[in-house]
């Protein structure tokens, strides 16, 4: 007999997660469908766990925005501390990449208050183990935070299952049939039923709408890796900003008393456990010690997650045009972590055809910008 419910939402990263909570406290019957043992085991549990308003292209900094209310006071009882702590940003150019960085800070500083430019005297303070004579200008984002992802992903749970929400882990999602006007889900667990199914399964999103018979989605999973590493003695590394180079091409910031640091790879994947390659750590170590200064002898962990995008870099959030009730939730890129709660809200106000919430108005968050369509 299948387990009936409203909604199936495949996927326990944070955005099936999210999605499934602000679905469940509408009233609607939802079953989140995990294939992992645990919830968040792929690219939500490897993020470098940064809220950035400045980050991404305008459609993102918008969803963040929308969503840093929600971070900053979320429900009563979500969490027993802040989800989030100051992380300040810095971006660092060498000369050769002073004017790309201009055009940055000029590109994303929207209210003009956010980001502030710094020479290279102004750097050196605000980043005083930069090698010397290694930037010339930077800018700052001061708002930046640190985001506690398991508190997030935990606190959202506990809400969904209050709001009598039933997540079923180990229960890859194998096939789906839509008759009647319902869905049947095929999981190693049995069936499930339902009248929609919204589709948040990150990295394998493109093969879930093929076995839904949807468009064939242009997702690209983009391989990211990490390292940490010990702080240089006598460093004392928890208020030190995270540095990001012009072109990404490393960032590092603090990690519990470490180093976390990142060569901002981005080589396409197929959807999969993500590892990383060591010829990317050895980029991202090479990098970090000629930015730094540093003489890294012993690597701590290392890890890769896969961040998936879409061609134009904003996610999609919508019904499919040819499946019926089928809800994408992809392509979230390297900010599904800070973009969650808005894209939660947005998929619950379409799923159950309500207006958005005014946080998502006041930030001019248009449905269509997100919408499959706009793709196809
Ligand atoms: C190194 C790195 C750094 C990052 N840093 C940041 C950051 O600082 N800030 C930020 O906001 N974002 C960051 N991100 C991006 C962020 O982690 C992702 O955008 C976000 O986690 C995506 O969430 P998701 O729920 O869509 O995907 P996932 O967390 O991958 O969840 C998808 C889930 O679907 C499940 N699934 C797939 N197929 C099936 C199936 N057939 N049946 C059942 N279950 C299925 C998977 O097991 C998985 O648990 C970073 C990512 C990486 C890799």
């Amino acid at each position: 007999m299948d387990k009936t419910f409203d909604i199936v939402v495949v996927g326990a990263g944070i955005a099936g997660v999210s999605a499934a909570c602000e679905l469940a406290r509408t009233g609607l019957r939802v079953a989140i469908l995990e294939m992992e043992q645990q919830p968040g085991y792929h690219a939500t549990g490897r993020s470098a766990a940064i809220l950035a308003q400045s980050y991404g292209n305008s459609v993102i900094r918008r969803l963040t925005r929308a969503s840093e209310h929600f971070f900053r006071t979320p429900p009563a009882g979500f969490a027993d501390h802040p989800l989030l702590s100051p992380r300040p940003i810095l971006h660092v150019a060498r000369a050769d990449q002073a004017e790309r960085l201009r055009r940055l800070f000029d590109d994303s500083n929207d209210d003009g208050k956010l980001l502030e430019w710094l020479d290279a005297e102004e750097l050196a303070q605000a980043a005083p183990h930069l090698r010397e004579g290694y930037a010339v200008c930077g800018f700052r984002n001061k708002e930046a935070s640190d985001i506690d992802v398991n508190a997030l992903l935990h606190g959202y749970l506990r809400l969904f299952r209050q709001a009598g929400g039933e997540l079923h882990t180990s229960s890859a999602v194998g096939g789906m049939t839509f008759n009647g006007g319902r869905w049947t889900v095929e999981t190693a667990k049995g069936g499930f039923s339902c009248r929609t199914l919204v589709n948040a399964a990150g990295a394998w999103a493109a093969e879930l709408g093929k076995l839904a018979g949807a468009r064939d989605m242009p997702l690209t999973p983009l391989r990211r890796s990490a390292v940490v590493i010990d702080a240089p003695e006598g460093l004392a590394v928890s208020d030190l900003p995270m540095v990001i180079d012009a072109d990404e091409e490393f960032y590092i910031k603090p990690e519990a008393g470490k180093l976390m640091a990142s060569p901002g790879d981005e080589t396409p994947s197929p959807p999969c456990d993500a590892a990383p390659e060591e010829i990317d750590i050895a980029i991202c170590i090479d990098r970090i010690e000629k930015a730094f200064g540093l003489d890294v002898r012993r690597i701590d962990s290392k890890w890769a997650g896969l961040r998936s995008f879409l061609p134009d870099r904003t996610p999609v959030c919508g019904f499919d045009a040819d499946a019926p009730s089928f809800f994408w939730l992809a392509g979230q890129g390297g900010y599904g972590v800070q973009t969650a709660p808005a894209m939660a809200w947005l998929t619950a106000a379409i799923v159950t055809r309500q207006p958005p919430p005014a946080a998502l108005s006041d930030a001019r968050i248009a449905a269509e910008a997100l919408s499959p369509s706009r793709i196809f």
